[in-house]
């Protein structure tokens, strides 16, 4: 299984709250948030 970095925001399916920034624990970095939900125009 696959899983996308996404904020918590995201997380909580608060979509319009998370400005696309996520903290990738792997790495220790701020990354993109990787959810659909800002490659989606339409949604
Ligand atoms: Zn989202
Ligand atoms: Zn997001």
């Amino acid at each position: 299984m696959t899983s996308v970095l996404r904020s918590p925001d995201c997380r909580d399916d608060n979509h319009r709250k998370c400005d696309g920034q996520a903290w990738d624990d792997d790495t220790d970095a701020l990354a993109s948030c990787g959810c659909t939900c800002h490659f989606d125009p339409t949604h």
